[in-house]
């Protein structure tokens, strides 16, 4: 999308905060939400920083914090997790983690964070869904989606060929590990529905989040919604700026995680649009339901583009990179941007609207059913 028009959606979301975002190891009050805390790491990506939240908590009669999500393993991010510690924090201990999801930024020093606040007298616990705490312990152990030979293989049967690009996917297969070397051992299972109660200072009685399962970006992604207070942790379900990440790998070649992301974006747009969405990317934000909207029509306009180029001649996943990414992309970016053109291309060939046929050569093309 023409970073034009990204600007002006984004002027049609409202930020609270405005400009101001924490300094690397403040742990900033979120204004309107007594007892959270807003703190953003550092991440050595084009995407280059992840918000994180702490919330006020007791549990077992102990005061002290919950934390939401992590940071990538590196001595950057924990000596900024130290610094929050010291200071930011209020001297009280972490009591727990909640991660959303199993994607690196969000899990990466879960492994350090919980043994850092576990004693003996309290075991701080990650939180998190069954699917994702499987899916990092595999992944975090072997080669997965995001690099090796599988992962190869599978770029070549949608047409990438660049020999460079496939040595460099093969070389990859410890990316994820890099990033989350360990994951804990033990967890407590985040399901659909259930309940965390946090504390509010001041004794107005607990908040009460929500966890609601969204799909598409990961496994079985986690947001929380306190509806009293009318706040959402979003996670990467819905940024304001950019659009989530929704690609198909290698470990499911035939999945339509766009058909679930899309499906779980038409569930949060029934929350009320006056929401305080806190995502894992760029600043709060009010305006879920536009928000929501303008992603959805972002979807629809690739589709469209997605059945003029296949109508024209059948298509690759590779051959519609320039279609769908009109600028310059990088190896990294590339293997991103072919998960979420075979994305594309699979919510179309399951909706019946295309059709796939494997050549000679070993690559899928599809064309109009
Ligand atoms: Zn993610």
């Amino acid at each position: 999308m023409p970073s034009a028009d990204k600007n002006e959606q984004e002027r049609q979301l409202d930020y609270p905060m405005g400009e101001r975002v924490p300094q690397p190891g403040e742990a900033l009050p979120m204004a309107g939400v007594d007892g959270l805390r807003w703190v953003r790491m550092q991440l050595p990506f084009a995407l280059d920083h992840i918000n994180l939240w702490a919330l006020r908590d007791e549990l077992d009669g102990r005061p002290g914090w919950t934390l939401v999500d992590c940071g990538i393993t590196n001595e950057t991010t924990r000596t900024q997790w130290e610094q929050v510690f010291a200071t930011g924090l209020d001297g009280l201990p972490v009591l727990r983690l909640l991660v959303t999801h199993m994607h690196p930024d969000h899990i990466g020093l879960a492994h350090w964070l919980t043994r850092r606040w576990t004693s003996a007298e309290h075991e701080c616990r990650m939180w998190i869904s069954g699917t994702d705490f499987n899916a990092a312990r595999i992944a975090s152990q072997s080669t997965t989606g995001f690099g090796g030979e599988a992962a190869a293989r599978f770029m070549a049967s949608h047409g990438l060929s660049s020999p460079e690009a496939m040595d460099k996917i093969r070389q990859r297969s410890n990316y994820y590990s890099s990033m989350v070397p360990q994951v804990p051992e033990r967890h407590r299972r985040l399901m659909d529905g259930d309940t965390v109660c946090t504390s509010i200072p001041g004794g107005t009685g607990p908040a009460r989040w929500t966890a609601l399962a969204g799909y598409g970006h990961a496994p079985e992604h986690i947001s929380l919604h306190d509806a009293e207070r009318g706040v959402l942790i979003s996670g990467d379900m819905v940024l304001p700026r950019i659009s989530t990440n929704v690609s198909v790998i290698d470990l499911e070649p035939e999945a339509d995680p766009l058909a679930l992301y899309l499906q779980s974006l038409a569930r949060l747009r029934a929350l009320p649009d006056e929401t305080l969405v806190l995502p894992s990317h760029g600043r709060p934000f009010r305006g879920l339901r536009r928000r929501i909207d303008q992603l959805t029509a972002h979807h629809d306009e690739r589709f469209a583009e997605v059945m003029r180029a296949c109508r024209a001649a059948p298509q690759t996943a590779a051959d519609l990179l320039p279609v769908l990414f009109r600028r310059p992309l990088d190896l990294h970016q590339t293997t991103f941007a072919m998960g979420e053109s075979i994305a594309h291309l699979n919510a179309l060939w399951h909706r019946g609207q295309l059709r796939r046929n494997r050549g000679a050569d070993g690559v899928f093309r599809f064309s109009i059913a």
